[in-house]
């Protein structure tokens, strides 16, 4: 299949190759290819429940089946009902233990039919572990990049997969510079979850399924986690192309959650600006969502202001106590996790969700830290 990129900037449409991971003009990408329209009454009782019934609106020839090697089943998590008219997605129940498994199993799967042997990247802990797992099964060497004090727990998977992890000392974006060095000394692939339009192919599965188990619509609220915003991203991508297919009319809101001690996206946007400016991470329990400088924060704020959504920042004791509340529910998700619950806690308390149907996704396994 031709799939090309397409420069946010500068609008340069360029084939998808290995050597480059943004353009020249320092613009960020998008993919372009000929996507299918789905069939969603047809996927919907589809015998295959992971995330490749949706091939038709993925990068791929979907009669080859090129995932085949990559894949262990990943998509097809449960929609609980939580609260009367909220639900949450358990998305931790992938191969991986967190949502990042739709990205990888997508971006390692593209990276292995061009020919990819070697690949660099960089991640809180759950997007390297991914990338790690399916880049194992497509056969790609990985390096990771993660700051020394990420959770043990996820290193220790992370060296599971056999790749190899380069321990950086200092924060999240010296890591991502220092992936970015390694990955031009060496001349290898960037599989970051972050650049790679790739990966947002993935992760728009999330929006496909709650469709299909919301019995063909959307709910009135998506509360999304957003460190780089790969999950965000990922669904508006999918209502944008359920709109273009007729299913829906409306977008439904996008409520983008950061935690109050590094959330640059919540500042830009009670400010007004369309850019996100770095700030200072004053330390949070959520390791996963602390991003001080979001490549594609302009992406998300638009993302947000179109659906007619909002940011909100929710602070450690908040994310705390909705873990905890989760966990007493049946449901041991991870610290990082919770900021989603918390956030909807909050807006119950304000009223903000009343009469409101509201999805949120559960994202990593407790175990993981
Ligand atoms: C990666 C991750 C997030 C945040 O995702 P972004 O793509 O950085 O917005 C939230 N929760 C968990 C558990 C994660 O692994
Ligand atoms: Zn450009």
């Amino acid at each position: 299949m031709k799939v090309n990129r397409v420069c946010q900037s500068c609008g340069a449409v360029t084939p998808l190759d290995t050597a480059s991971f943004r353009c020249a003009c320092g613009g960020l990408y998008r993919l372009s290819y000929p996507k299918g329209r789905i069939d969603f009454a047809a996927t919907a009782v589809s015998r295959d429940r992971s995330l490749y019934k949706y091939a038709a609106a993925l990068p791929f020839d979907a009669r080859k089946k090129p995932w085949s090697q990559a894949a262990m089943g990943e998509g097809g998590t449960p929609l609980l009902e939580l609260h009367k008219s909220v639900y949450c997605k358990a998305d931790y129940l992938m191969p991986t233990l967190s949502f990042k498994d739709r990205g990888a199993s997508v971006l390692m799967t593209a990276a292995r039919e061009l020919g990819v042997k070697e690949a660099v990247a960089d991640s809180s802990g759950n997007a390297g572990t991914a990338i790690a797992a399916y880049g194992a099964r497509a056969g790609i060497a990985c390096h990771i990049f993660a700051s020394a004090a990420t959770s043990k727990k996820k290193l220790e998977q992370i060296e599971a997969h056999g790749a190899l992890l380069h321990l950086t000392e200092g924060s999240r974006e010296d890591v991502a510079r220092a992936a970015i060095a390694y990955v031009r000394a060496h001349g290898l692939f960037y599989a970051s979850h972050i650049f790679n339009p790739l990966f947002y192919e993935g992760t728009k599965t999330y929006a496909y399924e709650v469709f299909e188990q919301l019995s063909f619509r959307m709910p009135d609220i998506f509360l999304l986690p957003a460190g780089n915003g790969t999950l965000v991203l990922g669904v508006y991508l999918a209502l944008t192309e359920l709109k273009s297919w007729g299913y829906i009319c409306e977008l439904p809101r996008i409520f983008a959650v950061q935690a109050e001690g590094c959330a640059p996206i919540a500042r830009a946007f009670e400010r007004g600006e369309a850019e996100v400016r770095e700030v200072e991470n004053t330390g949070t329990a959520a390791e996963g969502i602390a991003i001080a400088a979001p490549a594609r924060g302009a992406e998300i704020l638009k993302a947000v202001r179109e659906t007619k959504g909002s940011v909100l920042a929710v602070t450690d004791a908040e994310i705390l106590h909705a873990r905890a509340a989760l966990g007493l529910r049946g449901l041991y998700v991870e610290t990082t996790s919770a900021a989603s619950y918390a956030a909807y806690l909050r807006m119950e308390k304000d009223g903000g969700a009343e009469g409101r149907l509201i999805v949120l996704p559960l994202c990593g396994a407790g175990l993981k830290g």
